[in-house]
């Protein structure tokens, strides 16, 4: 990985998102379409090999860097952001954890966008509570068979690869979930009718069925006790790239209210000649600015291979409030022109919304950093009760 190689991959990214993305962005919400149409041109433009080597046709660029094309990505869109990083991560862990025949069968396709893929953790009934999920995995002669149901997963509308998350023994908690590779064209995988996502459409966020699915030996990615370590490693990545995604979409709307904030007059000067209208600008960008530096500290160490539990929590957590705040903020200092299906401002506090809950909910991500006081000895003399 180097700094070229970085700079180049964030210099594609803008190009992709000014052709791609950027003019579709409010087609796309009012038709409600997902971002299955985007991943051909997202693969040429490498997006979907981020963290992959080239030797098997990714770009292999720094996490910071990664976080960066979430950033730039969310400022068009969140929802196509999600739904090429949901795919691009399911290539990243065929690579790290499958069988080289597996990796081999699937990367080619996932890495040009002729396929695209999702993680399905979450279940009509286990959803921040993910060790209580009920899909179950059997043994048997073979491999394993599969039942149960997912629901609100990323691109699950139109995934062609799921890495499904399963127990395979009752009972047994984390310890007894294994993930499995799961094609969606194979008996016993059924679909179901997406939520209505309105402003987040792009997101391709729906369910599925397994009943009596057949998985094959070699299709089991990760084996029990060791899914939910590996799961809970690279949320770290996941947390930090969704609160830079809440930065891209705070920075795109400060540059649209600046802008209609120096075109639109009111009593006989532009808007942004009134202290009182200027000051929520300030506001944002001092919180974006803040929360920019919480996502750079996280990326830093997850690119130095550190620990990254409690600064990722923290970034995420701050960034998704600050753009819930000021996304909600800068729309009103627009007045009534910020509902627009034109501008990007409904559209991006949904998303900050979503944010909210995926990769771990806010009080999720609350419980975890408040794991890092623990009970000490007393200090400096002091007694505790
Ligand atoms: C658009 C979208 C895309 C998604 N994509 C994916 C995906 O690709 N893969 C996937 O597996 N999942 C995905 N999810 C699901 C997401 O991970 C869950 O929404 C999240 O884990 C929360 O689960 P839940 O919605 O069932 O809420 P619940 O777990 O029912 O929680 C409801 C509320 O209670 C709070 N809460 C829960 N427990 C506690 C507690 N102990 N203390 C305090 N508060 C608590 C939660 O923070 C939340 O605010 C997606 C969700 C959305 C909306």
């Amino acid at each position: 990985m180097t700094i070229q190689a970085d700079e180049q991959q964030l210099e594609r990214t803008r190009e992709f998102v000014r052709v791609q993305v950027a003019p579709d962005a409010s087609r796309r919400w009012s038709e409600r379409q997902t971002s299955e149409e985007v991943h051909l041109a997202a693969g040429s433009a490498g997006l979907l090999g981020l963290q992959l080597p080239a030797s098997v046709g990714g770009v292999g660029v720094s996490f910071a860097c990664k976080a960066q094309v979430a950033a730039i990505l969310a400022q068009a869109d969140f929802g196509v952001a999600m739904s090429l990083i949901n795919t691009h991560n399911v290539a990243e862990q065929l690579f790290r954890l499958a069988a080289p025949g597996l990796a081999q069968r699937y990367l080619p396709d996932l890495l040009a966008g002729r396929l695209s893929a999702c993680t399905a953790l979450t279940e009509p009934s286990a959803g921040s509570d993910f060790a209580a999920i009920q899909t179950q995995a059997v043994a048997v002669p073979g491999g394993w068979r599969l039942d149960g149901a997912k629901t609100w997963i990323t691109n699950a509308l139109h995934a062609d690869l799921v890495v499904v998350y399963a127990q395979t023994r009752v009972g047994a908690g984390a310890a007894g979930i294994a993930a499995f590779v799961v094609q969606a064209q194979r008996a016993g995988f059924k679909r179901s009718p997406g939520p209505a996502m309105g402003p987040v459409s792009t997101i391709g966020a729906g369910g599925f069925e397994l009943q009596g699915y057949l998985c094959r030996e070699d299709e089991m990615l990760s084996p029990p006790g060791e899914a939910f370590k590996d799961i809970l490693g690279a949320i770290n990545g996941a947390r930090t790239y969704v609160g830079a995604m809440c930065c891209g979409m705070v920075s795109e709307g400060l540059q649209v209210a600046s802008a209609w904030g120096h075109a639109r007059q009111a009593f006989g000067k532009p808007l942004h000649g009134h202290q009182g209208w200027r000051w929520c600008l300030a506001d944002a960008a001092i919180e974006l600015e803040a929360a920019q530096l919480l996502v750079a500290r996280a990326a830093e160490l997850i690119d130095a291979g550190r620990d990254a539990q409690s600064a990722s929590a923290k970034a995420k957590v701050f960034a998704t409030r600050m753009a819930q705040k000021h996304l909600a903020a800068l729309m009103h200092a627009m007045g009534a022109e910020g509902l627009g299906e034109n501008y990007p401002f409904v559209r991006h506090l949904a998303s900050a919304q979503v944010a909210g809950l995926v990769d771990g909910s806010t009080e999720m991500l609350l419980e975890r950093i408040a794991k890092d006081f623990k009970a000490t000895a007393s200090s400096q003399g002091r007694t505790t009760p």
